[in-house]
């Protein structure tokens, strides 16, 4: 149980009365009162109302090595009690930081020697843009300058995170920056019909080179995609997809930049999503499971080609943040990284709990509601549809208007889950740490929460 020294009402009430949330109709919130969360053990949260819920989500994708480590506490403590800040500006530097960046150097793919450090997912995806632009006019391409994203891609919520990603909701809430154009989703469910999945992967890369050419090649700087899509509801590509993907970037001599927020730090059974999906990119996006979340940290790798070119005709590079490098941050990463390593927590999630986390999700296919239940590593995703057995066709998709997501997700809540719904789609990122008896438990409370959402 959890010690409460306050009353939830009246904190409920504050909360409505002075904290605009991320992503939150305020009125609709304020009118049925935010969930207050508390505490935190291992893959399980308990709220203000004593409910234990074991979380789905890793938070937001961020808590792999799950919750209540004290030796990172300790290490953030120590490094607080040390030195709690100081800038990496102005000829100076800090050892976490330091630190920090030669371990990633050590675990990340051979082309990386580089580390450049924000807080954030956004703050990094900001970073490439303003990078690959700054290299191309280094290489004499002045023209150089339009990224490609992808339809229902996410890499962030500032503005030039936000037109990156292909969240047109996003797109209307601030606008656009310029030079930056999208392509279709690798969505098999979506647009994959009367062809194999193999067939459909390199369909869908096609789109990236028609879209190259239709803007002219020598406009193009780069193209960025998550190699697995989170937010946009777990959308695990075909095979083929990324190496023709390569492929196409390679032809064109286009910056491959691997937007690794989610998959970053062991998420698909490697340390990073790359490695698994056979490309090599020139910059990697990091956040979330790099302080699995207890600390705000991010980041770019910055491989080879474009540090050689930063580095060595660069001068000056005109960007950072106040908190790049952070020393507390960094602190946290550090110690998170080794639990990471010493646990061998990359190898589980690729041999054991993650094909065991697939063979069972997908079981969830013989539910009534359920098409397409499909894992890579520790993330999963289904989608609900009308009963099959009414219908003539094997399945059929709900309106979006009939909400079945967020009634699907009312549910799991009180079987005590947390999953995550992106329209009818109901989606898992477990902690990295989920064993195989908890990875039962959570597909026995989904089933329940299926079965109560019929
Ligand atoms: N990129 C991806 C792939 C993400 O999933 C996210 C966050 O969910 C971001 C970027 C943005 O990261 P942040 O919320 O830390 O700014």
């Amino acid at each position: 149980g959890v010690q409460q020294d306050f009353d939830t009402a009246a904190v409920r009430e504050l909360d409505s009365a002075h904290f605009i949330h991320p992503f939150t109709d305020h009125a609709a919130l304020a009118a049925k009162g935010a969930r207050v969360m508390v505490r935190g053990e291992g893959i399980y949260l308990w709220d203000s109302d004593n409910n234990k819920i074991l979380d789905g989500m890793s938070g937001l994708w961020c808590v792999n090595v799950g919750y209540g480590r004290t030796s990172i506490s300790q290490a953030v403590y120590r490094q607080m009690e040390t030195l709690p800040f100081y800038n990496s500006f102005f000829n100076t530097t800090n050892l976490p930081a330091v630190q920090l960046a030669t371990l990633l150097a050590e675990i990340a793919p051979p082309q990386f020697k580089h580390v450049f450090f924000t807080s954030s997912g956004s703050e990094a995806n900001d970073t490439n843009v303003r990078l690959v632009r700054r290299y191309w006019d280094l290489m004499g391409c002045k023209d150089r300058h339009t990224i490609i994203g992808r339809y229902n891609g996410y890499h962030g919520s500032t503005v030039a995170g936000a037109a990156l990603g292909g969240m047109s909701g996003m797109h209307e809430q601030g606008g656009m920056i310029p030079n930056v154009a999208h392509i279709g989703q690798p969505n098999y469910a979506e647009s994959g019909r009367g062809m194999t999945e193999a067939e459909f992967g390199i369909v869908a890369a096609g789109w990236l080179e028609e879209k190259i050419l239709d803007l002219g090649p020598e406009k193009v700087a780069a193209f960025i995609g998550e190699p697995v899509q989170g937010a946009g509801g777990v959308i695990i590509p075909p095979s083929t997809y990324w190496p023709e993907i390569q492929r196409i970037c390679d032809k064109y001599g286009i910056l491959l930049i691997a937007d690794e927020v989610i998959t970053g730090f062991g998420r698909l059974g490697t340390m990073f999503g790359s490695e698994l999906m056979q490309i090599k990119p020139d910059l990697i996006t990091f956040a979330k499971g790099v302080t699995s979340g207890y600390v705000p940290l991010g980041g770019v790798l910055v491989g080879s080609r474009v540090a050689s070119v930063l580095i060595e005709k660069g001068g000056d590079f005109n960007h950072g943040f106040t908190y790049s490098g952070h020393p507390v941050a960094c602190a946290a990463a550090l110690e998170n990284l080794r639990i990471i390593q010493e646990e061998n927590l990359v190898n589980a999630v690729a041999v054991d709990t993650g094909p065991y986390l697939r063979q069972k999700f997908v079981s969830l296919a013989d539910h009534p509601l359920v098409s397409h239940p499909d894992a890579c590593g520790f993330v999963a995703g289904l989608n609900l549809v009308k009963k099959k057995a009414e219908l003539v066709h094997d399945c059929e998709p709900f309106e979006s208007s009939d909400g079945v997501g967020m009634i699907c997700r009312g549910h799991m809540f009180n079987n005590g889950i947390i999953m995550r719904a992106v329209g009818d789609r109901m989606i898992v990122a477990p902690p990295l740490v989920m064993t195989k008896v908890q990875i039962d438990e959570m597909v026995d409370r989904i089933r329940d929460a299926l079965d109560a959402t019929l």
